[in-house]
């Protein structure tokens, strides 16, 4: 059998790193907003309702608040897994911000993500990913001594196995995929490229193609459905998006591909 996450970031719309602060901005919009992102996880969580498909989605805490103020968020998610994805969309690294926050910064930045998600879910999230994928050593120590099973941030080629491996000690990194597309150019498991309009669904399911071994981790925006990078919502866009994803999915399926969350694939994997 081979085993694929379908994955969702659920974050402010067209997020942003800026300079100088911590916190992540919208593009066209002075302070964050999620109107894309609550239209996008709609259309996404009532596709995957059709498929029978459980998704796992990393939430940035903030995001989860805002949407639970006029949205029975606890039911829209029910049977889905719920992770965490920073709290304001912090450049935990500083990377991009050229803020480098001390260990007891992350550990309050961090420790404020899980708790608003088990605030809004009543569950106390398992798994993370790194806001813009940036990770590092002082991240990865938090994480494991905030309990936290498993990461989900960084790349692995498909043609070495996508097996979750070990972090650091307990904590396991269950990685996405990337690998090369019919032409030889490198394409990833974010979708991203085909919401920009750059890739269909073929490139992905020939990347799929290659997944043999472990977990195939297929990773999207909730506001990346209702708009796009440069040209911002778009009327007619998310029944096309939606639609981009759902015959992804459903071709997945028919090569013989089985979508799980990665707490199932871990329950999986224990019983053997
Ligand atoms: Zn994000």
């Amino acid at each position: 059998m081979r085993l694929a996450a379908f994955t969702v970031d659920v974050d402010r719309d067209v997020n942003e790193p800026r300079a100088g602060t911590v916190e992540s901005v919208c593009r066209r919009s002075s302070g964050p907003r999620y109107t894309s992102t609550r239209d996008g996880l709609e259309l996404l969580v009532d596709m995957l309702g059709d498929l029978g498909i459980r998704g796992t989605f990393f939430f940035e805490g903030e995001a989860a608040e805002r949407l639970s103020e006029d949205l029975d968020l606890r039911e829209l998610m029910r049977g889905h897994e719920i992770a965490a994805h920073g709290y304001a969309h912090e450049d935990l690294t500083g990377e991009s911000t050229g803020i480098v926050p001390s260990e007891e910064w992350l550990d309050a930045m961090i420790g404020r993500s899980l708790a608003a998600v088990e605030s809004v879910f009543g569950v106390r999230p398992s798994g993370f990913r790194a806001p813009y994928q940036h990770l590092n050593g002082d991240v990865i120590r938090v994480l494991m001594m905030r309990g936290l099973r498993y990461d989900s941030t960084l790349f692995a080629d498909v043609a070495s196995g996508l097996r979750p491996y070990s972090l650091s000690g307990s904590l396991l990194e269950v990685p996405l995929a990337q690998g090369t597309d019919r032409s030889g150019r490198r394409i990833q498991s974010y979708l991203w490229a085909m919401h920009e309009g750059r890739r269909g669904p073929e490139d992905y399911l020939h990347l799929i193609g290659q997944h043999h071994d472990g977990l195939m981790v297929l990773a999207d925006h909730s506001w990346h459905i209702a708009e796009s990078l440069g040209g911002g919502p778009e009327e007619g866009r998310g029944g096309r998006e939606i639609g981009k994803v759902r015959a992804l999915l459903e071709k997945a399926m028919s090569s013989g591909v089985e979508f799980i969350t990665i707490e199932d694939h871990f329950r999986a994997e224990e019983k053997g």
